[in-house]
């Protein structure tokens, strides 16, 4: 690899789970600049989530796009990323500008990266401008040097793919050999060629022998990377993990992390099972309280769902014999994978691959097409990654124009072959040109809000309409709010889920606020209140763990046996005390779990304000698609007849609702919509916003966060 810029330097040791350092790297004139953090800036800003905001709100403007120089992608850990004697501690972010949301996107990952990142001296990575050429980034602990060198080259095979890539690459940089000390982020060619391309964390799994791949998933963040001309980063550290963090108090957090290691072991075969299933063990409870995705959330169960429960994909395709943490010390496990798949499709056919996966999210997304077919998720997943494109909105901006085909706003003539529910040949054709950057494809891989407009300016122009009127039709099933596309969870039954998908700052994506478990499995929330106050506690609980480094599915996905005991069960408080103990044990601090809950609402204040200078941070923005709220057609209405008739005969209790079926599918419409309104108003109230969803500036002082930026905001406004 030629070398373009090497600077050396002194790792700087990990003291309380921080640095204090980060790398920055400006890759217009390939400057790069380990620097300090200024004194404060950890209290205040946490780490991960928090540290991505700070730095986008101080370096960009409501100008600043996805392709602006200015833009930066910032990868970040947090202060309890890291300890392998606490569970769910491989977790970093990646923030940046979208290009699906043009605001702030981050998306968690696990995987090595950003323990080796860390255990290199920083607890982020900053990358800002755009380079000429494709270039490689190293951070090497052992040699002291941070390198940008010229992309190789593989063949072209190789390079399109980001895991055949980053083999390629840690192999030739690792003295031909892959192991635990190096790790890596990479992009493919889907990247390139779509507005949804993710970054791939890849990871030695030493009892697999091969490369995994953890994905940063959501909202492009990929795309980014790979228009900066990033085609790499390696990290390489040969140090031991165990006390990497170097806490405070070593036995708090040996207790901690033993406490809840205990909790998961003893509970979760009893409970989710998802170290035996891994999140697929989703799919048998979505269909069976009707919130699967399935033809684009048109129905939320379907007769042929059993084919691709987690059972299928663990008799079929799951290695038994291997615990699947995404990093050491996780005992939850929940990162299934399958060794030796071969291929039977697109340009890779008859390749033994293996898979990271499917997530529960992958496979619903296929689901969303109409297709349950199991080796179809595998080879989805597979090909999704290796060309480094985002499962979900591939899959929802697919079935948004498949549904467009169903309703006659696009034909054949339009996309060039047919492309029908269900048929999993133009479903893999259309994945192929998407991200190749071919034919239709290009159409698809801009998401769902740009592929909107594009169909409804053929389907205008076709029926003598005007745009806006078809794309008023198209709103209503166009599963996307700011700009992202759905996660896959049908809403239309868990008002607290509408909220959480429709306020959720960066878009619809449910590590922001997953409500659809507890309202409508476990009805844990059924009240009105109950759900507003949902709205605002849970995704601050949710920010936290974004913020510092973890996973959170040790803390929802199971339940502590004390749970039961306390006020609100769904909460999960004993299981969260553990955690608070492991921070304070760590950073020396002394925090209560209220006092967490401050530290995230200043950073969710912060990625509002953002959203706002962004134009996407107000009540018109907050709206959902009809359809995630209430059947759109009748057809839909009729499907779930028996259960839309019960609901209004609940809310309207005089016994008014009228006999007449179209009747009562505009009532259903309108009250629906209604609630959807009453449940903003009362949320924004909950959060300190006014009632356009602006945070009133007492709220914003409280958190410290009125500076010149925020006040020219609110003025703006006003004025
Ligand atoms: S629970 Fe699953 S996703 Fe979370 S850290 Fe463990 S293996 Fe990774």
């Amino acid at each position: 690899m030629d070398l373009l810029r090497s600077v050396t330097y002194e790792p700087a040791p990990v003291t309380g789970g921080y640095t204090d350092r980060v790398l920055l790297v400006d890759l217009s004139n390939y400057e790069i600049e380990p620097r300090e953090l200024p004194p404060g800036f950890k209290e205040k800003y946490v780490g991960g989530r928090g540290y991505a905001l700070k730095m986008i709100w101080d370096e960009t403007t409501a100008r600043t796009t996805y392709e602006s120089p200015e833009n930066l992608i910032v990868m970040a850990s947090g202060p309890l990323c890291g300890d392998v004697r606490f569970p769910g501690t491989g977790k970093f972010i990646v923030g940046t500008i979208s290009p699906l949301t043009n605001t702030f996107i981050d998306s968690n990952v696990g995987g090595h990266f950003a323990p080796v990142l860390k255990q290199c001296g920083f607890d982020a990575l900053v990358l800002s401008g755009i380079s000429r050429q494709e270039v490689v980034l190293v951070a090497d602990r052992d040699k002291g040097t941070i390198e940008i060198r010229k992309a190789p080259q593989f063949g072209e095979e190789i390079d399109r793919g980001a895991l055949s890539y980053g083999e390629k690459l840690l192999m030739s940089y690792n003295g031909g050999k892959l192991d635990d000390n190096v790790a890596a982020v990479t992009t493919g060619i889907g990247a390139k060629n779509t507005r949804f391309g993710i970054i791939n964390s890849l990871f030695y799994d030493k009892r697999r022998g091969r490369l995994r791949s953890k994905q940063a998933g959501r909202g492009g963040t990929g795309t980014v990377m790979s228009h900066k001309g990033v085609r790499a980063v390696i990290v390489h550290a040969d140090a031991p993990r165990v006390k990497a963090n170097n806490p405070v108090n070593e036995k708090g957090v040996r207790e901690a992390g033993a406490a809840l290691k205990r909790v998961l072991g003893e509970m979760d075969p009893r409970q989710l099972r998802l170290s035996s299933w891994g999140t697929p063990v989703l799919l048998e409870y979505m269909n069976k309280f009707h919130l699967l995705p399935v033809k684009n959330f048109q129905q939320g169960t379907h007769p042929d769902a059993e084919r691709v429960f987690a059972e299928v994909f663990l008799d079929r395709y799951f290695s038994k014999e291997y615990p699947d943490g995404c990093y050491y010390g996780c005992n939850l496990a929940c990162a299934k994978g399958a060794e030796e798949v071969t291929l039977t499709r697109g340009p890779q056919k008859d390749q033994r691959v293996g898979v990271d996966g499917p997530e529960y999210e992958t496979a619903a997304a296929t689901t969303s097409m109409g297709v349950f077919d199991p080796q179809f998720i595998m080879e989805y997943n597979w090909y999704c990654d290796h060309y480094g494109i985002d499962t979900i909105s591939m899959g929802v901006t697919a079935s948004f124009l498949m549904e467009c085909v169903q309703r006659g706003f696009l034909t054949r003539e339009d996309i060039g072959y047919d492309l029908s529910w269900g048929d999993v040949e133009a479903i893999d054709r259309l994945l192929h040109e998407t991200a190749l950057g071919k034919g239709f494809g290009r159409v698809c891989g801009q998401g769902v809000l740009r592929a909107k407009t594009w169909v409804a300016e053929k389907a205008a122009a076709k029926r003598g309409m005007a745009k806006e009127e078809v794309l008023r039709e198209l709103d209503k099933f166009a599963m996307e709010v700011k700009g992202l596309e759905f996660s896959m969870y049908r809403t239309q039954e868990s008002l607290a889920q509408q909220g959480g998908y429709g306020f959720a700052l960066k878009g619809p994506q449910h590590d922001e606020a997953w409500l659809i478990f507890i309202d409508q499995v476990h009805n844990e929330i059924p009240t009105f209140e109950m759900k507003a106050k949902a709205l605002k506690w849970f995704p601050l609980v949710r920010t936290w763990f974004n913020a510092v480094g973890l996973c959170k599915l040790p803390w929802i996905d199971v339940r502590h046996p004390d749970a039961a005991k306390t006020d609100n069960p769904a909460q999960n408080r004993p299981t969260l005390h553990y955690y608070a103990q492991y921070l304070n044990a760590t950073t020396g601090s002394n925090k209560t779990i209220e006092d967490i809950l401050n530290d995230s609402e200043r950073l969710q204040l912060l990625q509002k304000l953002i959203n706002l200078r962004q134009g996407k941070g107000e009540r018109k923005d907050d709206r959902i698609p009809l359809r995630a709220m209430a059947p759109v057609y009748r057809d839909e209405y009729h499907g779930r007849g028996v259960y839309y008739g019960e609901w209004l005969e609940e809310q309207v209790r005089d016994g008014d609702v009228p006999g007449d079926d179209g009747e009562r599918h505009e009532m259903l419409l309108e009250l629906r919509q209604k609630a959807y309104q009453r449940l903003c108003d009362e949320v924004y109230r909950e959060k300190g916003y006014d009632r356009e969803g602006v945070p009133l500036a007492e709220t914003l002082e409280k958190f410290g966060l009125l500076d010149e930026q925020a006040r020219t905001l609110l003025r703006e406004r006003s004025g």
